[in-house]
């Protein structure tokens, strides 16, 4: 079961503590890296300087020590890696694969409208490719990477560890995604894709809102010739309304006064039985192997 290639990652967003939906992501992450005798990094994904929280960094980075998950390097900021993003985004545009964008949102949804798609929800707003072929004398504001043609569309077949096969049109279903924001900020799919292949890491595990994601990811990937991560999706931690639990709509911060009682918690919404023990290291060896049953040949799918 030894892979010394495999290198894992937590990569939170600092938008506040660590609560329990992120708690599962951090261990699942951290379990699935010592099942396999790989490495486990930490990333702090605060690039959206306005929505992160000042201190929720240190807090999530002592929240995970006082859980036993250590990382095997010294945590990686984002806001730091601004000259690596740009050296990729400049890579990207000489070969003419990214180009700057002057639409505003309500330029978009005008031209959304004229081509009546005005119904769809923001979320599901397909860039309707404007500004591919040149920006008409306006200034740019962001940058955006080319998704396909309807002649020739970009379809993105991945397989997920538990959810086994997807597949995404991203050319019909999201259309040429942002890497970089009007406001200058570098969006989540550049610098996750960045950095995970320049950190060398070989496998993702993270919560399944993010699934939607990676096909746009896969295809960032294959234009900066990045290789492929294996993909897990965790199911999602729900609070009493069923929603997500989010820092955003206050999920409250993990307790790590007991840490066995949090980890306990964050074992039973992965449904992985692991034996009592009386320490924390102990604890962590014992699920490492209930990971490593539940998980053993990679996949375990659920239908
Ligand atoms: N930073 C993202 C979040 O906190 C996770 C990114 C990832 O794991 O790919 O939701």
């Amino acid at each position: 079961m030894k892979e010394q290639a495999y290198v894992g990652r937590f990569a939170p967003s600092p938008t506040g503590a660590l609560h329990a939906g992120s708690l599962v992501a951090a261990l699942a992450s951290w379990l699935d890296a010592r099942a396999h005798g790989g490495r486990w990094l930490v990333r702090m994904e605060d690039t959206d300087a306005p929505r992160c929280v000042p201190g929720a960094d240190r807090e999530i980075l002592r929240q995970l020590a006082a859980l036993g998950l250590q990382a095997d390097e010294p945590p990686l900021w984002q806001s730091q890696r601004e000259a690596v993003y740009q050296q990729a985004l400049d890579d990207l545009a000489s070969r003419n694969l990214a180009y700057p964008c002057a639409c505003t949102r309500r330029d978009i949804e005008a031209a959304l409208a004229a081509q009546g798609h005005e119904h769809r929800r923001h979320e599901e707003r397909v860039y309707p490719g404007t500004c591919r072929d040149g920006l008409r004398g306006k200034p740019a504001r962001a940058w955006r990477l080319r998704c396909g043609t309807d002649a020739a569309p970009v379809r993105i077949a991945w397989d997920d560890r538990r959810l086994g096969a997807q597949s995404q049109d991203v050319t019909h279903e999201v259309g040429d995604f942002v890497l970089q924001r009007a406001d200058g900020i570098w969006s989540y799919q550049l610098a996750v894709v960045v950095d995970d292949a320049l950190q060398g890491v070989t496998h993702v595990v993270r919560g399944e809102d993010l699934t939607d994601n990676t096909a746009r990811q896969i295809w960032l990937q294959q234009q900066i010739h990045a290789p492929r991560p294996v993909y897990l999706h965790l199911p999602l931690v729900l609070d009493a309304r069923g929603e997500k639990l989010s820092k955003q709509h206050g999920a409250p911060a993990v307790d790590v006064a007991d840490p066995l009682a949090a980890l306990r918690t964050a074992a039973q919404a992965l449904q992985l039985p692991v034996a009592e023990a009386g320490d924390v290291d102990g604890w962590l060896q014992r699920a490492v192997r209930a990971w490593a049953c539940r998980w053993a040949n990679g996949n375990s799918r659920e239908r």
